[in-house]
């Protein structure tokens, strides 16, 4: 392959919680031939988040391909990886191409991608404020809209933005992160409205704080207090969120769209 790399390496996967025996036995259905398997893309795919949900819709019996800015040492069997740095077009289109050259025209995609870069706002500089919001955000808008063409011939797509319960609630030293989350919901539910009569879904998953790298950036004593203010009286896991987005791309979501499914242990609740 050119640009893609599938890596037969038997990498150990991410922990993953266990699956209940009805879940277990739904995923041991037999994937479908390979014409009819959908394609998804994932951006940020390589860790975290956006591993757990390729994984999940690699076993949901899709084809699966993940983008990140640096390539990974090792992926589990099964995913295909291209470099697409959401910040940058040319690369965007530049891996839409390699997907479409290679293993066919994407109809899931998950734009998951994302950064912080914290701070009170009267520290925080212009630049703080747009770099984030243009990879949150922008970049949800630019793969997200070269993602569309393909599905409208298909006349099927499922778009999926990771947005978060702070882009409602707010929170001290993420105005710049809050903007590009609460952002993605006004354009989740714009794409919704442009595109619904092509039947493609576009809908939002709001993850509250979940046991990634991003989260263990803010230290100790910060996620003690998150905790604390979360009913169900944990962080999440990646797995929490990916079983959301699986139902989203599945056909049992066909009648969804516009809509923001919060995955935080009820921490936004009301919000
Ligand atoms: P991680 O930092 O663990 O992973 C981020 C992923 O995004 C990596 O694969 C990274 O790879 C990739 N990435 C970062 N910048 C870019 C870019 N410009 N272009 C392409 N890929 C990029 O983050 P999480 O898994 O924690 O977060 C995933 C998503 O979930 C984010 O949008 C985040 O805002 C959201 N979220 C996370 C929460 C949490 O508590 N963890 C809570 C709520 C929402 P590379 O660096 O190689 O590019």
């Amino acid at each position: 392959m050119n640009v893609l790399r599938r890596d037969d390496d038997p990498a150990p996967r991410p922990t993953r919680q266990p699956r209940r025996p009805a879940q277990e036995q739904r995923k041991q259905r037999q994937a479908p031939p390979e014409e009819d398997q959908r394609i998804a893309f994932v951006t940020g795919g390589t860790r975290g988040i956006g591993l757990a949900c390729a994984l999940e819709l690699l076993e949901d019996g899709h084809r699966v391909v993940v983008g990140s800015r640096n390539r990974p040492d090792r992926l589990p069997e099964g995913l295909a990886w291209v470099p697409c740095d959401v910040t940058d077009p040319k690369q965007i289109d530049a891996a839409f191409d390699a997907i479409e050259a290679e293993v066919g025209p994407v109809t899931i995609l998950v734009a998951n991608a994302g950064i912080t870069n914290d701070g009170l706002v009267l520290r925080m500089s212009d630049d703080d404020f747009t770099s984030v919001v243009d990879a949150n955000l922008g970049g949800a808008f630019r793969v997200a809209k070269r993602s569309i063409r393909p599905m409208m011939k298909k006349r099927w797509g499922r778009i999926i933005f990771i947005s978060s319960v702070v882009g409602a609630m707010g929170q001290t030293g993420q105005a710049n992160y809050a903007a590009s989350k609460a952002g993605l919901v006004g354009l989740g539910r714009s794409l919704a409205r442009e595109f619904a009569s092509r039947n493609i879904t576009v809908n939002l998953v709001a993850p509250g704080p979940i046991e990634t790298d991003m989260l263990d950036a803010l230290g100790d004593d910060t996620k003690a207090a998150i905790v604390e203010a979360v009913p169900l009286g944990r962080v999440g896991t990646p797995d929490d969120v990916a079983a959301a987005v699986g139902f989203l791309a599945s056909d049992g979501a066909a009648y969804i769209t516009g809509a923001t499914i919060p995955v935080d242990g009820g921490l936004g609740m009301g919000g």
